[in-house]
């Protein structure tokens, strides 16, 4: 690892990011080349912005009863490594390292199982919806990190890597003004992406 990516993580939790440790991840199969980004969705109740439930979720303390909404989804257990809010402020609930719950079944470049050998993060948002200038400036900042420190060659929207199955993060994600931002090749990013 670089001086730099020293710097920047901790035993794969990244410095800059709101700590919130989640029981929902396990190892990383040996030999994992950690070669993806994985952008997805999430808002509880969907819509609705700015509550904890999220946090909640994502650390198995949500109260499945506090909206109906949640009674669908009662029991799951799933985090993201990284959730960015609409302010643009950061969390990690899983260390980069090991492998969290995010994506399941699923399949990108040429490889199934992406939980496996990827690092997920959530926006703040709702597939359709618009997301925030200050989201995309925290995923500026955020995945030139995770590259310093694991060799990232492809980025991807949940929807891509599950397709039919899973929508998020959505048409109203931006991926040409990320591509600007981050100034990384083309060819790292879903094909489809490239058109918008
Ligand atoms: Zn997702």
């Amino acid at each position: 690892m670089s001086d730099l990516a020293d710097a920047l993580w901790h035993s794969g939790w990244y410095r800059f990011a709101r700590p919130l440790p989640s029981p929902n991840f396990g190892p990383r199969p040996a030999g994992a080349q950690i070669d993806l980004i994985v952008l997805h969705s999430i808002s509880l109740p969907p819509g609705q912005y700015g509550g904890d439930e999220v946090q909640q979720l994502f650390t198995n303390r949500l109260d499945w009863e506090a909206h109906p909404y949640f009674e669908k989804i009662r029991g799951i257990e799933v985090s993201a490594h990284f959730y960015v809010r609409r302010n643009g402020e950061l969390w990690q609930f899983v260390s980069c390292d090991d492998r969290a719950w995010h994506a399941g079944a699923s399949s990108w470049r040429g490889r199934s199982n992406c939980n496996d050998d990827s690092v997920g993060i959530e926006l703040e948002g709702l597939e359709g919806e618009t997301f925030e200038n200050a989201q995309y400036e925290t995923l500026a900042s955020l995945c030139p990190a995770i590259a310093q420190a694991y060799p990232t060659a492809f980025i991807a929207g949940h929807e891509h890597i599950a397709p039919g199955r899973k929508q998020d993060p959505g048409a109203g994600f931006d991926w040409r003004l990320l591509r600007e931002q981050l100034g990384w090749d083309g060819a790292m990013f879903p094909a489809a992406t490239l058109d918008a």
